[in-house]
């Protein structure tokens, strides 16, 4: 199964807030989304990165345009989720899965463009949004008006999904496609109903643990920050017992992949990938 990764922006944060004991310098993050040819279910999206929807138009309200103006998110023309589309020869209506980890708007900015497509996502996590005030949804740093109108009706939750065990190492999750191919792992911490994918087919295992941390290094060097990185997760404890599941599976050979990390992985989209040209 080809699994790509493209970087939709570029992010900047002081290192200090994302690793423990970092500096104050700058580091330039990634926000990367995934795409992948399913042998059945055909393309499909690993969240949307951040797109210009999330920066203009009717649906940017004053508070997403707060956010957005604190982040500065540098949007990376030539990785937009669309150009990307093209370059494989699909267009948005071929994707009739989107796959959305969590709320954040990095990750659902663009879901009105896949008008085709269906959306997995915690049905759970979706139930609370549905219960909140928006300024409510807003301390949880989801932003109401970057869902499709008909998010609901589209919406394929993750609790109607098989739960299986895979691996000692990884807690179970839920079988997306019904194959093995993918499973959706919970990783509490960082946002409501967050979950990670794990492709557990591959010659090396890859566990996709979208916003589990900032950096890998985090991970690797045991330097998970402290205040004021928890200030800002969902729940700040679950933040250490799912950093130390990542790391059981990364000392048993598996491969750990990360939104924001700087580094350029295999999976991330060279700019001039033959295959894709
Ligand atoms: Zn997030």
């Amino acid at each position: 199964m080809r699994i790509v990764f493209a970087n939709s922006a570029w992010v900047n944060a002081a290192e200090r807030l994302i690793l423990r004991g970092g500096t104050w310098q700058s580091v330039r993050l990634r926000v990367r989304y995934g795409l992948f040819f399913h042998p059945a279910a055909g393309p499909v999206l690993v969240d949307t990165g951040y797109t210009p929807e999330a920066l203009s138009g009717d649906r940017s309200g004053r508070m997403l345009r707060l956010y957005d103006a604190l982040l500065r998110p540098d949007l990376n023309a030539a990785e937009q989720v669309l150009p990307v589309l093209r370059r494989f020869g699909l267009s948005p209506d071929d994707i009739r899965a989107v796959i959305v980890t969590h709320f954040h708007a990095d990750h659902i900015s663009g879901l009105s463009l896949f008008r085709k497509a269906r959306f997995i996502a915690s049905d759970a996590a979706w139930a609370r949004v549905k219960a909140r005030t928006p300024r409510q949804n807003l301390r949880h740093g989801v932003f109401t008006e970057l869902f499709p109108p008909d998010f609901e009706a589209r919406l394929e939750g993750l609790s109607a999904k098989r739960r299986v065990e895979t691996r000692e190492d990884v807690p179970g999750g839920a079988d997306l496609f019904g194959d093995g191919s993918v499973i959706a792992v919970d990783l509490p911490g960082h946002a409501d109903g967050q979950f990670g994918l794990l492709f557990n087919g591959l010659d090396r295992p890859l566990l996709y643990a979208v916003d589990a941390q900032w950096l890998l290094t985090a991970l690797t060097q045991d330097r998970t920050p402290g205040f004021p990185a928890t200030l800002i997760a969902e729940d700040a404890a679950a933040i250490e017992p799912t950093s130390a599941m990542l790391r059981r599976f990364l000392r048993s050979g598996g491969q750990v992949m990360l939104c924001h990390d700087p580094a350029p992985t295999s999976y991330d989209l060279a700019a001039d990938d033959p295959e894709a040209g």
